[in-house]
């Protein structure tokens, strides 16, 4: 199974998150302190 995790760039929060999550911070920024989100601050992992 793969899972996404968002680090944010910024405040190096990491979450979990899924499509609709990752579409929602490319579009809008960090959730926690809104810096704008780039497609490399996402790692896709198979666990
Ligand atoms: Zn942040």
């Amino acid at each position: 199974m793969t899972t996404v995790h968002f680090t944010c760039s910024d405040c190096a929060q990491t979450i979990e998150v899924n499509d609709a999550m990752r579409e929602t911070i490319l579009d809008a920024g960090c959730p926690v302190c809104t810096a704008a989100a780039t497609k490399e601050d996402f790692v896709a992992t198979c666990e």
